[in-house]
């Protein structure tokens, strides 16, 4: 694929809101850093920001929205968000609040969580592409997994060129760090420290934040080891059938449901919550699971299969 890279004037926008619409990957200025953007409603959208990043996990993504009467459109608000929200966004802050049935995002953006993070981003560029294209967009850092998050469209060029359809050059990002990440279903926690100091925030609620502890349950929710499993036990990979099982397919094999018949891994990633549910629906007494080739996107999927069928508690 050739990355094209484009300006932030007219053209620019109308294009990167283009591509968007076509399910592909614009990697675009924040002013916390580069953010790797796809449609939030689009499965295979969002499985592709996850190839591109090469990430071993599906964890959940952030979604950016242009303001916040859109983000009470996906997420259930409450006083401490509307405290926050109004002394905050747009900026670099990124709340985590229940998410509203029939959102029509992805299960893939959230992994499959109840919550949903969001964020109204402040800078210009950011800004005019979520007007100009008129949707919610997943972004993590536009880098590859494990490197260093870029502040400039050149560090997006020298990681992910080739991967992505397009960069919006909107020049080097104000903060450089990421946003402050809180959890607001319950009582406000800080889940990740970031560009917007948490002394502001409390001052902001009147009340100090609670601490995430790295090793808390919560911290990782797509750790925990059974999150995600159906009712059902299941036994991956099956390269046969037994008696009473339903087969959850890969490739060209007969199968109840079938990830992706062509063999498609990014195919299969953005059918994986999706099709665990439908199969859970269907209420067999095993689920098997078919082979899946570890490398790429394979890992991740093998990675939440096996926290799938782990041992329940
Ligand atoms: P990144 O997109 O790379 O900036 O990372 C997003 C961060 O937000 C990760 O650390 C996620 O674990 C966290 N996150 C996203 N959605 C949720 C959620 N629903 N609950 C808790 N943390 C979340
Ligand atoms: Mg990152």
């Amino acid at each position: 694929m050739k990355t094209q890279t484009l300006t932030p004037d007219r053209a620019g926008f109308d294009c990167a809101a283009a591509l968007l619409g076509e399910g592909q990957l614009v990697a675009f200025p924040t002013e916390t850093v580069y953010g790797l953007g796809g449609d939030a409603r689009d499965d295979m959208a969002v499985a592709r920001i996850f190839e591109a990043k090469g990430r071993p996990r599906f964890n959940p993504l952030i979604v950016h929205v242009p303001s916040v009467d859109v983000a009470k459109q996906y997420v259930t608000w409450n006083d401490d968000a509307d405290r926050l929200a109004s002394a905050f966004w747009p900026g670099p802050m990124t709340l985590v609040l229940p998410l509203k049935p029939n959102s029509g995002l992805s299960t893939l953006v959230t992994a499959d969580l109840p919550t949903l993070a969001i964020r109204v981003p402040e800078h210009t560029v950011a800004k005019k592409l979520l007007e100009t294209f008129g949707g919610p967009v997943a972004a993590p850092s536009a880098n590859p997994s494990g490197k260093i998050s870029p502040t400039s469209a050149a560090h997006v060029t020298a990681g992910l060129s080739g991967r992505i359809a397009a960069i919006l050059d909107g020049g080097p990002c104000g903060v450089g760090l990421e946003s402050t990440i809180l959890g607001l279903s319950d009582t406000p926690t800080l889940l990740r420290p970031g560009g917007l100091p948490s002394e502001a925030i409390e001052a902001a609620l009147g009340a100090p934040l609670a601490r995430h502890h790295t090793g808390d349950p919560l911290t990782a929710p797509g750790q925990m080891t059974s999150h995600y499993a159906p009712g059902a036990p299941m036994r991956l990979n099956a390269t046969d059938l037994h008696e009473n099982e339903m087969l959850l397919g890969f490739g060209s094999v007969d199968a109840t449901l079938n990830l992706s018949p062509a063999g498609d891994l990014i195919e299969a990633a953005a059918n994986l919550f999706g099709y665990l549910h439908k199969m859970d629906a269907l209420e067999p007494e095993t689920i098997a699971v078919s082979p899946i080739p570890d490398h790429g996107l394979g890992r991740a999927i093998n990675d939440r299969l096996r926290r799938a069928a782990a041992p329940r508690p």
